[in-house]
């Protein structure tokens, strides 16, 4: 669930920013320029922001509920500032403030960068929030935004207000930020992100019904990782670019790791068709919150599909003895697409305080709140919810809980995508 710490962080920056920028306005500023130059710096600091977010840094972790939920704000704060740049772009008057040298001023290009700056940022935003462009298209032209920053950077340092006549006490913010937020930058694409990567070797691949399982052995120390937490899968060798997100679907415990992918596009087909045993894997992880451990006894896990894997790890997990009451709803569209079926059935046998409900679609089967509502022994709103599977199915469940009175910090969820 998206923690509120880091929201507060950025509403907190931007607001100790107006205030300083409206405090120390300069005096020849009219209210019209004041706002929009206001704006602009708004615009700035909210893609600082959305740098930071993607140095995938642990302790930010923390305060958004997890990598996945880290993306997810990077990328609203991304659209934000690509708006309120617009507003600022718009809004801010064209004519030169009264005392700025009009031939002192022609001679920084403020204005042109600002120009290409702006133009990049809203063509970014139109990629990022256009899903038809595929993953790995989309990826390198992200990294263009980079560019864009140092643009902006360019566009306020010489900006003549913040310099040249009055240097002024929301510039310095400015300025201090730029300083986190270019260092941010060369700390994600120069790969300082990534955490040290652990070298495994692939010791099987095995196909299994629309995914395919790897299982690896450490050459080294053993990733250490709690069950539901995920990690970039980085295949050594010509053809495998860059890593992918997976969750790990093995225990901590086991001495080997264990990652269950669904075949859904090129790297993942390849997995199936090309992976061979002995070849080299880093692992760079592990990240994620969605934690069980410290939510209330009595818990509903549902899974869809390939979702299956955090709850994968925490059922091979527990251990006889666990206070939790869990019921785990594991659906699929037919019994042969129900990976591990046979484990978890074993598994609930074995674990007096698990009941597992498998579902099959073409058997008319879904997973439905009315349904739970049913054959749950106790309120809906007694429980708390852990979901992961598609996007159209968690959310359907998250309205159909909300309805029936359920808060939304009982409803977990994990998604399977930044984008
Ligand atoms: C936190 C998390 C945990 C996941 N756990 C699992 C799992 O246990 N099992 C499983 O089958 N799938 C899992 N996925 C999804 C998996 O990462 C994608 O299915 C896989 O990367 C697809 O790659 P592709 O090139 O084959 O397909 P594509 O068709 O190229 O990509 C399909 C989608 O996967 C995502 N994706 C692709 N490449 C990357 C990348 N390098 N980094 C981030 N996202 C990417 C994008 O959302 C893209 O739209 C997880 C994803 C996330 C974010």
């Amino acid at each position: 669930m998206l923690q509120k710490k880091g929201i507060y962080a950025i509403i907190g920056l931007i607001a100790f920013f107006a205030v300083v920028h409206l405090a120390f306005a300069p005096e020849q500023h009219d209210p019209r320029t004041t706002g929009t130059v206001m704006l602009g710096g708004v615009a700035f600091l909210l893609m600082t922001c959305s740098i930071f977010l993607s140095t995938r840094l642990a302790v930010f972790e923390d305060w958004f509920g997890g990598l996945d939920r880290m993306y997810q704000v990077h990328r609203v704060a991304g659209a934000f500032a690509a708006l309120t740049a617009l507003v600022h772009f718009f809004g801010v008057p064209k004519e030169l403030a009264t005392g700025v040298d009009p031939v002192a001023n022609a001679l920084v290009p403020s204005g042109p960068l600002g120009m290409l700056g702006l133009i990049f940022l809203v063509v970014g935003l139109f990629v990022a929030l256009n899903r038809k462009i595929r993953y790995s298209r989309w990826r390198p032209t992200h990294k263009v935004m980079g560019l864009v920053y140092f643009l902006i950077i360019g566009h306020f340092m010489t900006a003549p207000d913040v310099f040249f006549d009055q240097f002024s006490a929301s510039g310095v913010i400015l300025i201090i930020a730029a300083f986190i937020g270019v260092t941010a930058l060369l700390y994600s694409v120069f790969g300082m992100n990534k955490r040290t990567a652990l070298p495994f070797i692939i010791e099987e691949v095995n196909a299994l019904e629309r995914a395919t399982e790897i299982v690896l052995k450490p050459t080294g120390k053993m990733l250490d990782f709690r069950p539901g937490q995920f990690a970039f899968v980085e295949i050594e060798g010509k053809g495998w670019d860059e890593p992918h997100p997976f969750t790990i679907s093995s225990a901590p415990d086991e001495d080997r790791l264990r990652f269950t992918m669904k075949v859904l596009g090129d790297w993942t087909r390849k997995v199936r068709e090309e992976l061979q045993p002995g070849g080299k894997v880093n692992v760079r992880g592990p990240y994620g919150r969605f934690d069980t451990m410290g939510a209330g006894k009595k818990q509903i896990w549902l899974a869809g599909g390939i979702g299956l894997t955090p709850f994968l790890s925490k059922i091979r997990a527990m251990k006889e003895g666990d206070p939790r009451q869990i019921h785990l709803v594991y659906a699929a569209r037919e019994k042969q697409d129900a990976i591990f079926l046979e484990e978890l059935q074993a598994r609930a046998a074995e674990l007096s305080n698990v009941t597992l409900v498998p579902l099959f679609s073409d058997e008319g089967n879904f997973a439905r709140v009315d349904m739970m509502k049913q054959k749950l022994p106790d309120p809906l709103s007694d429980y708390e919810y852990f979901m992961c599977g598609p996007t159209p199915m968690i959310s359907g469940l998250m309205a159909d809980l909300k309805k029936e009175g359920v808060g939304r910090n009982k409803i977990h969820t994990e998604a399977f995508e930044f984008r």
